[in-house]
């Protein structure tokens, strides 16, 4: 992976091999969609340190409840400490897209979308599927409070 820095956020572009890895995860994790496997969706991300975590949409019998395989694949993620999400597999809903652009908000990273498209790899910064994004910047001043009374 290769970083680097634009209007103030970290963006990486992965290898080719990088991207592989995230393409194979992404298909082995369809074996474990819930409730029954390869029925649903499923993601890969990598984080920072280069680590792939495994997302599942898990479907909810109210439908309401459902969780789609991003946000299972972003909370994998955090639950084995690693909040620094560099890449993720796509195309995403427009709710994951959003939920994707949060994460960036507060690790000031980025997010590359990683997707082919006529069996070429795109990897597209989340904040360019966003034009118009929600929050507005006053909301980011209020979120850098909250991380100031973070303990370390
Ligand atoms: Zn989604």
């Amino acid at each position: 992976m290769k970083k680097k820095v634009v209007k103030g956020k970290e963006v990486y572009t992965l290898s080719n091999s990088e991207c592989d890895k995230l393409f194979k995860a992404e298909k082995e994790a369809m074996e474990n969609t819930y409730p029954n496997p390869n029925s649903g969706f499923a993601v890969a991300l990598m984080t920072k340190k280069g680590n792939v975590y495994k997302g599942v949409s898990y479907i909810s019998d109210t439908d309401t409840l459902t969780m789609h395989s991003e946000a299972t694949a972003l909370a994998n993620a955090a639950i084995h400490g690693e909040k620094d999400v560099i890449a993720i597999t796509g195309p995403n809903c427009h709710i994951c897209k959003q939920l994707i652009y949060e994460s960036t908000l507060r690790s000031g990273i980025d997010i590359v979308i990683v997707f082919k498209e006529e069996g070429k790899i795109k990897q597209i910064p989340i904040s360019r599927m966003m034009p118009y994004p929600w929050p507005k910047p006053n909301f980011q001043e209020k979120l850098d409070k909250i991380k100031r009374k973070k303990v370390k």
